[in-house]
Order: structure tokens, then C-alpha cells, then sequence
């Protein structure tokens, strides 16, 4: 087996034991794999061992990579953070995005989501660790933002996204991913939410403890990253 294909077993492991653990069926964690710096060998590599899901952060890396993977029936989620001027490009060659902070980009998006594609699945991305202010919506900003996006036409807001500060205290990882979930409960019914998108190489069983749908991975699957 190469490199890539003993890894895909690892994690799915480590997904399959963490939803035994949660009395979760393993139908109930989506796989994303998180390809960014990773060359469009490695990803046929993944797809062949039956991933569909592709995560990227940068638009032109992606772009040239989706160009090159054509011929593969692949789903693109866009997870890095959004400019202004990138919603456009976006909107026409991603499925999903996981990293929408604020509703300015959210209506860029709807409006710009060509009419014969159908609409684009949407994350609200929640800052729950308040030391790194970096990116997401502050936690009481969640309910009326999520609220004014599910209004939007051509897009389709189907949960909340998070990247907790990193740490090992596995308690401290399941806190934070309790906060994310804690904020996602209330909007469920009313918003017909059906997704979490929490959890990374490091930390995807604590996500699907606290009830992760999609985990994010990386490093796991492909090995370090090479930043040019
Ligand atoms: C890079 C990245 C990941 C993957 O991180 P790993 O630790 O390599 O698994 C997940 N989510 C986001 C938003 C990322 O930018």
C-alpha cells in the first residue's frame, strides 16, 4: 500500500472507532479531505480509495487544480478565508463553503451563484476560542446572522463550521466543539440545519464526540504540508 492509501485506512479508523465510541453510525461523519499545497497526483490518490470530498483554502491553487481533475466527479468545499473580490470565482466552481463570517460575502455569494447551478451549501464559520479573534463571527452574533443568510436565494445554510485554537487537552478540545454545537442546537429545527463541520487531524474524534458531520483532514491523510 502506499503512503496515502495507509493513511485513508488510519483515519477512517479512527472515524469508525470514534462513532462506536459516540454510539454514532459511521454514515453520519462525512471524510473531507483537505488538499491544499497537496499536488493533483496525490489527490487521484485519495479518490481512488473512494474520497469524494476535496477542501481548499487558496482560489487559484484550487482552480488549477480542479482544471487538472476534470475528469473526476469530485466535490469542492471551499474552507479558507474569503475577500470580497474572490466570491465571484468562488461561487461558480465550489459546491460548498465552510468559512462564511460575515453576510456581506454570504449575499455576494447568492448573488453571484450562476442559475444553473443549484444553490451553494453554506457554513457559518464561529469563532469559539475568543483568544484568537482572527476568523469567524463572534458566538452572539450566530442566531441573527445565520438567520439573515438562510433568507438568501441561491445559497443554502446548512450548519456552522469552527477551527478551535489548537491544543492536546482533549477536554479542552471537546469544550470547544460543546460551544459550536451549543450554538448550532437552538437554529436546527427553525433553519432545517443539517450539518458541523468541526474536527482536524488532530482532534476529529473529540468533533465527532460533540457531534460532528463533516471532519476536516489534512495532515493525516496526506502527510506535511509543502508551502511553496
Ligand atoms: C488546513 C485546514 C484543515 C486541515 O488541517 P490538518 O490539521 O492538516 O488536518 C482543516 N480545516 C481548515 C479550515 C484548514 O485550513
Amino acid at each position: 500500500m502506499s503512503t496515502i492509501a495507509e493513511n485513508i485506512a488510519k483515519v477512517s479508523a479512527r472515524i469508525q472507532n470514534a462513532c462506536i465510541e459516540a454510539e454514532r453510525t459511521p454514515e453520519s461523519v462525512g471524510l473531507l479531505a483537505v488538499s491544499k499545497t497537496q499536488p493533483a497526483e496525490a489527490i487521484r490518490e485519495v479518490v481512488a480509495a473512494g474520497v469524494r470530498d476535496f477542501g481548499e483554502n487558496y482560489l487559484q491553487e484550487a482552480l488549477s487544480k480542479q482544471a487538472e481533475l476534470r475528469d473526476l466527479p469530485l466535490c469542492w468545499h471551499f474552507i479558507g478565508p474569503i475577500q470580497s473580490n474572490k466570491t465571484r470565482a468562488i461561487a461558480e466552481h465550489f459546491d460548498w463553503v465552510h468559512s462564511v463570517d460575515r453576510l456581506k460575502i454570504a449575499q455576494r455569494l447568492s448573488e453571484q451563484r450562476p442559475e444553473h447551478l443549484p444553490p451553494l451549501n453554506l457554513c457559518l464559520q464561529v469563532n469559539v476560542s475568543a483568544e484568537d479573534s482572527k476568523s469567524g463571527c463572534p458566538p452572539q452574533e450566530v442566531a441573527a446572522l445565520a438567520r439573515s443568510i438562510a433568507a438568501l436565494p441561491r445559497v443554502r445554510l446548512r450548519g456552522l463550521m469552527a477551527i478551535p485554537a489548537p491544543t492536546e487537552d482533549v477536554q479542552a478540545q471537546r469544550a470547544a466543539f460543546a460551544r459550536l454545537k451549543a450554538l448550532f442546537n437552538p437554529l436546527v429545527d427553525e433553519l432545517a440545519l443539517d450539518t458541523l463541520s468541526m474536527g482536524m487531524s488532530q482532534d476529529l474524534e473529540a468533533a465527532i464526540a460533540e457531534g460532528a458531520t463533516w471532519v476536516r483532514i489534512g495532515t493525516a491523510l496526506f502527510g506535511a504540508r509543502h508551502y511553496a
